[in-house]
């Protein structure tokens, strides 16, 4: 099989650079080891539009990274506009935050139908495409318009929520029919998947049956397949990062304190002004803590033009220096608080530092970070994790503190209790959390993933496909290209 995996962005290579995201610490790895060509943004955009779209193409392990310049004319109504000013609220339930236009949603069309005939050049009989996340919703009916019959998969790293939700985002029922291009879309959790199957049910009138729809392109199956990560790597490499002098620094200046861990992009899903919130009222609710603990709370820049970010970071900061001024003293400062992003090397090694893990966002679709600060504890003296029941992570690893991120007390009760946990309870999450950890990696996920679309193809003969009665403008169907 000749995988062609794609996504809005590439990550590169170099492992003391910080990560964008997930989806580029999700897939690294995979592209090494599986030899899929990887195509995606390079982060340059394309003033002529006839020069050659690819700037770079170079090996990666087994595989190989493609570079695309997307067009100059679209970029920002791509990416700015229709993805993360209403593709990304909407899927995290922050309608009040939509912003978005008809231009914008045209570009996100024009950069969805330009991906698709750039891929064209990779396509051989043995081809099949996953493409991965919300900028590219469309790119498998566009895929379909150029005559693809390859198999086509598609993961969401997100949360899908409700449909009265996505009813909000504009021209929600036309890509969502796109979707049904796919052969595969798969979801985190499996409440992600209902929903999405909810909305196809009251929005476009189709039934979905054991995780099966039919519609004019063809079947399309729904499944779930919680992203995981590489548990014994991550482990080895935090072990290992104890000796790196920025983690020596840490552990070093802490003399002796405990110290909790927030790392984050700065994103308002990530419950972030929460989450200080709740510290200031543990210091509230448990004086005695003070000058035992200091938090600190990385927060990675991240689409920083789009207005709603732009705020709350200065939010944010705000809310930092009033709980620093109010509870620090000349000789501690309660939250360290730090706009930058670190390599995944020393994140690993800051993570087995802290002896509790904060995550708290109010929708996230896995949250890596969270199975990163599990996987990189130390066994004997292992550290706990607070985690918001609203991640994806929350299915696997309930075991756990988890919390309602918006129940400041009840946050700030969980941290102080993390803190001052006995080690035996502190082991047994921990080693419950690592057994669930690794029934699930990274490589199983992939694996998964490609077992089950190989197997759309397989099972599409034996369903007995019905016409629903459905508005669709479709274009070419699918055939039958073998996944093998
Ligand atoms: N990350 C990183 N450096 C940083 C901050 C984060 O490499 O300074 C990585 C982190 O290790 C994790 C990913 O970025 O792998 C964040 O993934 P997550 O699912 O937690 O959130 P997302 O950013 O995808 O919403």
């Amino acid at each position: 099989m000749n995988l062609v995996v794609v996504s809005n962005r590439v990550a590169r290579a170099k492992t003391n650079e910080p990560m964008t995201g997930g989806l580029a610490a999700a897939l690294l790895p995979l592209v090494e080891s599986s030899g899929a060509i990887w195509v995606g943004s390079s982060g340059q955009i394309l003033e002529d539009s006839s020069a050659d779209a690819f700037a770079t193409i170079e090996t990666l392990g087994k595989g190989a990274l493609a570079l695309l310049d997307l067009p100059a004319a679209h970029y920002g109504g791509y990416y700015e506009g229709f993805a993360n000013s209403a593709l990304w609220p909407a899927l995290h339930s922050r309608v009040d935050l939509i912003r978005t236009s008809q231009d914008d949603y045209e570009s996100y069309r024009e950069v969805n139908a330009f991906m698709a005939r750039a891929l064209l050049r990779f396509r051989n009989p043995e081809t099949a495409f996953w493409v991965q996340d919300y900028h590219f919703l469309a790119l498998g009916a566009e895929l379909r318009a150029l005559g693809t019959t390859h198999p086509i998969g598609f993961f969401l790293h997100t949360p899908w929520p409700a449909a009265s939700v996505m009813r909000c985002v504009p021209h929600h029922r036309e890509l969502i029919e796109r979707m049904l291009a796919y052969d595969l879309v798969g979801f985190q959790t499996a409440a992600d998947c209902d929903n999405f199957a909810g909305y196809l049910r009251t929005e476009l009138g189709l039934a979905v049956k054991g995780g099966v729809v039919a519609s004019p392109y063809g079947i399309t199956r729904l499944a779930t397949f919680p992203i995981g990560i590489d548990v014994d790597v991550f482990a080895a490499q935090a072990a290992k990062a104890a000796l790196h002098p920025e983690v020596s620094r840490l552990r070093h200046s802490l003399e002796g304190k405990k110290l909790a861990i927030g790392v984050d992009r700065l994103d308002y899903s990530k419950g972030l002004v929460a989450r200080v919130d709740a510290f200031d009222r543990m210091l509230a609710l448990h004086p005695e803590l003070k000058r035992k603990v200091s938090f600190l709370q990385i927060a990675t820049p991240s689409r920083g033009t789009i207005e709603a970010y732009g705020a709350l970071q200065d939010e944010l900061a705000r809310h930092v220096a009033e709980v620093n001024g109010r509870h620090g003293e000349v000789d501690w400062t309660p939250i360290r608080y730090l706009n930058k992003g670190f390599g995944q090397t020393v994140l690993a090694g800051f993570y087995r530092t802290a002896h509790v893990g904060v995550v708290t966002p109010f929708h996230d679709g896995m949250n890596l970070v969270a199975k990163e600060y599990v996987a990189a504890q130390n066994p004997q003296d292992p550290g706990v994790l607070v985690l918001s029941k609203f991640a994806g992570a929350a299915n696997e690893l309930d075991a756990a503190l988890l919390i309602n991120p918006h129940d400041t007390d009840a946050v700030a009760r969980s941290i102080a209790a993390a803190l001052t946990m006995p080690l035996t309870e502190r082991r047994a999450r921990w080693e419950t959390m690592m057994r669930r950890l690794r029934t699930n990696t990274i490589h199983q996920w992939f694996s998964r993933f490609m077992a089950a679309l190989a197997d759309t193809r397989i099972n599409d003969i034996l369903v007995d496909v019905k016409q629903p009665v459905m508005p669709l403008q479709v274009r070419p169907g699918r055939g039958s290209a073998a996944l093998h």
